[in-house]
């Protein structure tokens, strides 16, 4: 049902490598695995299918891979969960995009089965709500820092568990490290965050988050929209979602679901106002027909789909990586819009990257396609003073690792701190990291510099 069937396609592409991102693997991957070797097309492409099959458990992992799942690689899993803040959920797409002859380098399973032996210390200026999101909670479920916009957090399940989620003090159940107070559905407490919107005139811009707008069904998604829709100052919302990079089976054979996204967006421009989607899609590895034709009957309705994606050390911080999705996002019709710089939250730092990398990313990025299909990079300051622009920062200390950061029209006056990870700093830089009284120096010191 792909509509952008273009003579670029298929073998003329594979032979010049700049356009090698116009390729789209269209096997059946999955069958590689080996509790999956007699799935049919069909079957592998039903949404119930797709959700009824998402792994959830080690022992799940080693029962579908059979002998690929090695006992070094068992143990290394197990570990993994005893020190990780979120439970796992993979649907079975994502599992089987996973090369699992070499796992321990792969992208996606990085992303979704964290390793034991790949975590490192928390850094000492970890939050678990790194963001402030709570602090500038006015009613349970939103978050109002900005004049004109807001989050609004109708759930906290997804379709898959990301081990480096933002969110991970409330998202996805709790775990052996973490006890979470997480929620569903409730629509007496989302009546309230309505109401608050609407005794709120400059409110102009609604993002249903979570959680996953996927988990969402029909009816609920119908009824957030149009709530929403119908109060007068609102001209702008926007559904975010990492379904369609983790499980585009959804989008092509779920039609309830479907229908329902496209009358809230039609709801909205009979009333002149914006329904859009924004996913998170991190690697090319992630892209494949089934993400192509996702997105052609996305593109059919009139949505318009935008891409969050978080920097990740080993799952997209090289240049020929970001280029690649980039391209190919705007090739799907999928707009790049935010490249973040990951969040300082529990159980990460072997996922980040300094600001340095951040920045040099964003210039090699920067003149590859169209530039509004060109994503800003950003940093979400600690402490909640919002998005900023990699290279917007007051002062850099290199050496140390330590930005300072001002946020003028959001928490004016005050300046921000974040901190590239430790163990990317010189040996120098992480000794003096090992002492509280030097490192309250240092940032003292940094934050002079600004002042
Ligand atoms: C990210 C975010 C938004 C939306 O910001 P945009 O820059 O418009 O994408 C709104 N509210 C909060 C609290 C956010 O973190
Ligand atoms: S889909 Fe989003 S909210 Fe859910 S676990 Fe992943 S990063 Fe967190």
């Amino acid at each position: 049902m792909s509509n952008t069937q273009t003579i670029e396609e298929g073998t003329e592409a594979k032979k010049i490598p700049e356009l090698e991102h116009r390729n789209f693997r269209n096997d059946e991957f999955w069958q590689k695995i080996p509790g999956w070797s007699t799935v049919t097309r069909d079957e592998f492409n039903d949404h119930k299918w797709q959700v009824k099959n998402s792994v959830q458990k080690i022992k799940q992992v080693q029962k579908i891979l059979g002998p690929l799942c090695t006992p070094e690689l068992l143990s290394d899993l197990e570990a993994g969960q005893k020190i990780t803040p979120m439970n796992i959920r993979i649907t079975p797409y994502m599992f089987a995009l996973i090369d699992w002859t070499n796992p321990w380098d792969d992208p996606l399973r990085k992303q979704f089965l964290p390793l034991g032996s790949q975590f490192l210390p928390d850094h000492a200026y970890y939050e678990a709500d790194s963001l402030g999101e709570d602090t500038d909670s006015p009613v349970p479920m939103l978050t109002h820092r900005y004049p004109d916009k807001v989050l609004f957090l109708p759930t906290t399940i997804c379709p898959v568990y990301c081990s480096y989620c933002t969110r991970s003090r409330i998202i996805g159940g709790s775990t052996e490290t973490v006890d979470k107070s997480t929620y569903g559905a409730n629509q007496k407490k989302w009546d309230d965050a309505f109401e608050y919107l609407l005794r709120n005139p400059l409110i102009e811009d609604v993002v249903i988050s979570g959680g996953d707008s996927y988990m969402l069904t029909p009816k609920q998604l119908k009824y957030i929209g149009e709530s929403l829709l119908k109060i007068p100052h609102i001209r702008r919302i926007r559904y975010a979602t990492k379904g369609i990079a983790i499980f585009p089976q959804k989008i092509l054979t779920d039609d309830d679901w479907v229908n329902a996204l496209r009358d809230v967006h039609e709801f909205g421009r009979r009333y002149g106002k914006q329904v859009v989607v924004h996913t998170h899609f991190s690697s090319p590895q992630e892209i494949t027909k089934a993400s192509q034709q996702a997105m052609d009957r996305l593109f059919s309705l009139g949505i318009l789909v935008r891409n969050q994606a978080v920097l990740q050390s080993g799952v997209n911080n090289s240049v020929d990586t970001m280029v690649k999705l980039t391209r190919q996002l705007g090739f799907i019709n999928v707009q790049p819009y935010y490249v973040y710089m990951h969040d300082m939250v529990p159980g990460c730092e072997h996922f980040r990257t300094t600001l340095a990398e951040g920045i040099e990313l964003e210039k090699a990025v920067r003149g590859t396609t169209a530039g509004f299909n060109t994503p800003t990079f950003v940093c979400d300051l600690p402490g909640g003073g919002g998005k900023r622009h990699v290279a917007s920062y007051e002062y850099y200390d290199k050496e140390n690792g330590i930005s300072v950061w001002r946020a003028p029209y959001v928490k004016p006056g005050e300046l921000f701190t974040y901190f590239d990870p430790i163990h990317k700093l010189s040996k120098e830089a992480q000794k003096r990291w090992a002492d509280k009284a030097t490192v309250e120096a240092m940032v003292k010191e940094a934050k002079s510099k600004v002042e």
